[in-house]
């Protein structure tokens, strides 16, 4: 019970702290706003310095956001995003689309209105890839060069696959048809073998199995319990919700052999399973190949990049300059989620502030647990929710009455209306 209340207290203090920092940006930016309305800015031809931002995800979407809304008046700076995608893919919502059809458009959020606001020219957004990143330019597609005074990767984590975890494909039109193939083989297969009890093996297992009972799906795992990464209450929670809905779960056991024609995957035991759909979510790496190009002693043995406690890589001749936020980032946070990779955003957005203005980037990025808290779905009508650490960690299950869970907070948080889409490609600011 006391454990409890110094667990609710903990996180009382924690989110009075972000809402406080929140409050503080929202008001300097709408002050900043008035200003700039009475008396102007710098005109956008004379903002020839950049502040270049390397993919706008959770966390470089926020962080440009931040710095964009509150570069001085008169300053010479502009933020520049390169982003392929046409617009931000929510993965939280890809496991559940890959399942359930209809709302594969939801996962698309257009990319502008959280931008909005900002000074004329303070924001550039140049829709493609990164390919190459220099001490002082970044190579754009095949061979533009954009200069940087500062530079922000957050160009997150990514799998080969693709579904469920990332879509893979830069355009919207693309991922609604890959969302849509995909619900078509869960819908036709017979028996779905699931590998990997991470969040979205375990989310996409009970799916697939709610939405179509008569199917024989199964979750290879190859850790003593789905979801190990989490408290051991979290572990019973997904075993349980697993078994209820009638998953076959195989724990300590990895596929090493997938033999589509013969319809079989082999596990390392040598037990050979039929199947006629395998569902891959496994093999999430940091997209660090860049960096590890330009400073290849900033890369951690796990791939993340290293960086100091205010978030600027841990590399002597770029750390003044460069800094690194989101899944990428070598922070040892526990469970990276989209929390983690906002709040590191608003540290280096914060840090890159200070910087143009001569002074010491002294704002920390510490991890706490409440950026841990997670809403596990155990089919498509329920689910359970982990708030807190360790073994006071408590457990709230819920009755999900929504197909699409919260695609419409994800849109508004985004400063979109859902689910109106009018562009089809992203707003140049
Ligand atoms: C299936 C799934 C479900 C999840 N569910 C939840 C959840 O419920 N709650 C939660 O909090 N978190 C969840 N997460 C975790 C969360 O999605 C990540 O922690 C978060 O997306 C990290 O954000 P990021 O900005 O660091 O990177 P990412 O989201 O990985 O984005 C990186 C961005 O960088 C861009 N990029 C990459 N390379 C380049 C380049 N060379 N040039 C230009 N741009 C580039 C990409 O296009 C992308 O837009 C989930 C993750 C997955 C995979």
């Amino acid at each position: 019970m006391f454990q409890h209340t110094i667990l609710w207290l903990d996180a009382v203090a924690e989110i009075a702290a972000i809402v406080a920092a929140e409050v503080v940006r929202g008001m300097n930016a709408f002050f900043l706003r008035q200003q700039i309305r009475v008396l102007g800015s710098t005109p956008p031809e004379q903002r020839t310095q950049n502040v270049v931002v390397v993919g706008a995800s959770f966390a470089g979407y926020h962080a440009a956001r931040l710095m964009a809304r509150s570069l001085p008046r008169n300053s010479h700076y502009r933020v520049v995003v390169i982003e392929p995608n046409s617009h931000f893919q929510f993965t939280w919502l890809l496991p559940r689309f890959c399942v359930a059809p209809g709302h594969e458009h939801k996962a698309f959020i257009p990319y502008g209105g959280y931008i909005s606001g900002t000074a004329p020219g303070s924001l550039q957004w140049v829709r493609d890839w990164v390919t190459d990143i220099g001490k002082n330019i970044v190579t754009v597609g095949n061979e533009d060069v954009i200069p940087y005074e500062y530079l922000v990767v957050a160009t997150g984590s990514g799998v080969r696959q693709g579904l469920p975890s990332r879509v893979n494909a830069t355009d919207k039109t693309e991922g609604v048809k890959l969302l849509r193939e995909f619900q078509a083989s869960i819908q036709s297969a017979k028996r779905i073998v699931v590998v990997g009890g991470g969040a979205a093996g375990v989310e996409l297992a009970t799916d697939a199995k709610s939405k179509y009972p008569e199917k024989h799906v199964t979750l290879v795992h190859s850790r003593s319990a789905p979801m190990h990464l989490w408290a051991s209450s979290l572990q019973k929670a997904a075993l349980e919700g697993l078994e209820r809905l009638g998953c076959e779960l195989i724990l300590n056991e990895r596929v090493i052999e997938q033999d589509d024609k013969a319809g079989t995957i082999t596990l390392q035991s040598g037990k050979v399973m039929e199947t006629d759909c395998v569902v891959n979510c496994t093999g999430q790496k940091p997209s660090s190949e860049l960096i590890a190009k330009l400073s290849p002693s900033s890369i951690a043995s796990t791939g993340h990049i290293k960086v100091n406690p205010n978030l600027s890589i841990r590399d002597d001749s770029l750390s003044d300059r460069v800094y690194i936020c989101g899944d990428v980032a070598d922070t040892q946070t526990p469970n990276p989620n989209a929390r983690s990779a906002m709040l590191q955003g608003s540290v280096v957005a914060d840090n890159v502030l200070l910087a143009i203005k001569d002074q010491k980037p002294r704002h920390v990025y510490k991890n706490h647990w409440l950026q841990g808290f997670i809403k596990l779905t155990l089919g498509l009508d329920r689910s359970v929710s982990l708030f807190g650490h360790g073994e006071t960690a408590l457990l709230f299950q819920s009755r999900e009455k929504k197909e699409d869970l919260m695609a419409a907070q994800g849109w508004k948080h985004l400063g979109a209306k859902p689910f109106v889409d009018d562009s089809s490609s992203p707003k140049s600011c």
